[in-house]
């Protein structure tokens, strides 16, 4: 399907995404036993996501697959979710990337030191790679949005690999600090992306991962999902994954509960290793119904104030509210 063709049908509520997915074990703790949270994502689209019965991780079910995801990025994505056209981010996208890249950077500057070397994963059109440069340390970006990555190039100068993190090549123990903002809830591995990045990462580096809290209450649960997210962490299950992954936590919880800093398992210490195969209970998600929700009108609320962003990013005045 062409992309602005699938980009607005992928806001038409009760319409399945198209994707046929497969049914995965769970990639935190190899468990298949699943408890159904939720059938509808935010835009009250039916997608199913389970909460692990073993360790709690939620994961879309089936799960699309490598494939489906691509082509949902390649088609879909900017459109979707940052409406950019013509391959350029849009003024809006611009703005909050560079708050957002001065914020990080103020949470991380006690990571740094002097000429530091610094991974960002999933980098986007670049802000934070600029920021981290213009402090005088060598920035790394790994971008598979063809884009976004030219964008960070050509605009900053920024050192970008447009690849996925399985394709990207880089030495072992090379990087002091390696961020991965907002990625981890995007990837079928999470546990084996944070495993490549400890490979990456100096013996005494850490790693900076936020994600998105599934814990988190002040949402409606059916608001929390959308197909570009197949994972969904709370504190609990993001250390468990780092666990998994060599890592052990060092600080976190600022500014969001599931944001943590990890440092590599020192020589000869023993992993505190959570027992993800200890059952329990699925996070409590609440109690809206589809029905309450497409009556609250609040997937609409959520389609109009993308509408907004775009009219205005167009340039064109706004004629929706
Ligand atoms: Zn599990």
């Amino acid at each position: 399907m062409h992309g602005i063709a699938a980009a607005l049908l992928s806001h038409v509520p009760l319409v399945a995404y198209p994707y046929r997915g497969e049914n995965c074990a769970c990639n935190l703790c190899g468990g298949t036993a699943a408890t159904v949270v939720c059938r509808y994502d935010r835009r009250l689209k039916p997608l199913t996501t389970v909460s692990c019965d073993g360790c709690g991780l939620m994961r879309t079910d089936p799960m699309p697959s490598e494939e489906e995801l691509g082509r949902y990025y390649a088609s879909n994505y900017r459109l979707d979710y940052q409406l950019a056209r013509n391959g350029t981010p849009p003024r809006l996208h611009l703005k909050r990337s560079r708050a957002e890249a001065a914020a990080r950077f103020d949470l991380l500057a006690g990571y740094l030191s002097p000429g530091s070397q610094v991974l960002d994963l999933g980098s986007g059109s670049g802000e934070f790679l600029d920021i981290l440069a213009r402090a005088g340390h060598e920035a790394t970006g790994i971008e598979p949005g063809r884009d976004f990555a030219r964008y960070a190039r050509a605009t900053y100068g920024a050192s970008v690999i447009g690849a996925s993190w399985q394709d990207a090549d880089l030495p072992a123990a090379s990087f002091d600090l390696i961020s991965a903002q907002h990625v981890l809830e995007h990837l079928r591995e999470p546990v084996a992306a944070l495993r490549r990045l400890a490979h990456w990462l100096a013996e005494d580096g850490f790693i900076h991962v936020e994600v998105p809290n599934a814990a988190a209450t002040r949402h409606d649960p059916l608001q929390q999902f959308h197909f570009a997210h197949v994972h969904h962490f709370t504190p609990d299950t993001l250390i468990s994954a780092a666990e998994r992954a060599g890592l052990v936590f060092h600080a976190g919880g600022y500014p969001s509960p599931t944001t943590m800093i990890f440092r590599k398992l020192g020589p000869g210490e023993t992993p505190v290793r959570r027992a993800p195969d200890q059952a329990r209970p699925p996070l409590k998600l609440g109690t809206l119904s589809p029905g309450g929700y497409l009556l609250s009108g609040r997937w609409a609320m959520n389609a109009i104030r993308r509408a907004r962003g775009f009219l205005r990013d167009s340039g064109r005045p706004s004629t929706v509210g």
